[in-house]
């Protein structure tokens, strides 16, 4: 079965006397290891359907499955746990905690899910390593550039072994070089196996994934694959070449 299983998924908004149709009936599946952008304009549905997926809100109608478990009529504390257990959220914003060095920052998915402090610390070590910050683990967030926040947040995201990692705008307060560098981080970890739903309203971002679903009006109005995604080490390369010349 597909890691995500969507079926007519609609999310309706009360606004005073009138009802916002969000999200208009999406039935869409994902499999295990891909890297799909969400695209669309603003107000088509794309934060909407983020947070459904993510389990920070729960449908009006139809059906979600994440990771063969029926989640659309679950109550809030058992939304929480699966949100804890299986999804880690990259936000455009980073949403780290200031006065926290990176390592706690990285930890903190691991003391809600109730890890002595210990293997708290080994994982989180292992964690921003893997995202090449483990010369930075004692900094604070104000200590660090927007790329190396974004880093700490993705190793914070990946520090459950979630199954999902969801991705709204990750690079949307970086300039171009550092969102390509995000984007050779997110490339290498979907090649190590790990999925990757990435929310853009940048064509240009959207073609370093290998699928596009693009939302208008609450719907899918296009999914397409991309034949030859861009390669973002490539790119970085060719970045340098530039600043070279
Ligand atoms: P996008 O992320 O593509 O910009 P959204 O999912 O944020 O789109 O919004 C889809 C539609 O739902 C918009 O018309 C938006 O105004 C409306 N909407 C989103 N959240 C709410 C809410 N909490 N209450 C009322 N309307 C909302």
């Amino acid at each position: 079965m597909a890691l995500i299983v969507t079926e007519g998924l609609t999310k309706d908004y009360p606004l005073g006397p009138h009802t916002v149709h969000a999200l208009r009936g999406l039935t869409v599946e994902v499999e295990r290891g891909e890297f799909v952008a969400v695209m669309g304009p603003s107000g088509s549905g794309k934060s909407t359907f983020m947070n459904l997926l993510g389990c920070l809100d729960s449908p009006t109608a139809g059906r979600y499955v994440l990771d063969g478990e029926d989640v659309a009529g679950l109550s809030r504390s058992e939304l929480a746990r699966i949100r804890n257990r299986k999804i880690g959220f990259v936000f455009q914003t980073y949403n780290l905690l200031p006065r926290t060095s990176a390592l706690e920052n990285v930890e903190l998915p691991l003391i809600y899910a109730g890890l002595a402090a210990g293997a708290r610390r080994t994982r989180a070590r292992e964690r921003l390593a893997a995202v090449g910050l483990e010369d930075r683990a004692n900094h604070h967030p104000s200590q660090l550039s927007g790329g190396q926040q974004q880093r700490v947040a993705i190793a914070r995201a990946l520090v459950n072994d979630p199954a999902v990692l969801l991705a709204d705008e990750p690079t949307g307060n970086l300039d171009t070089r550092t969102s390509v560098e995000i984007l050779v981080l997110l490339q290498q970890l979907n090649r190590q196996g790990i999925t990757i739903v990435l929310i853009t309203h940048e064509p240009d971002i959207a073609e370093y994934a290998s699928r596009v679903l693009t939302f208008r009006d609450g719907r899918l109005l296009r999914d397409e694959p991309v034949r030859s995604p861009r390669d973002a080490a490539r790119a970085r390369a060719l970045l340098g070449e530039e600043a070279v010349a």
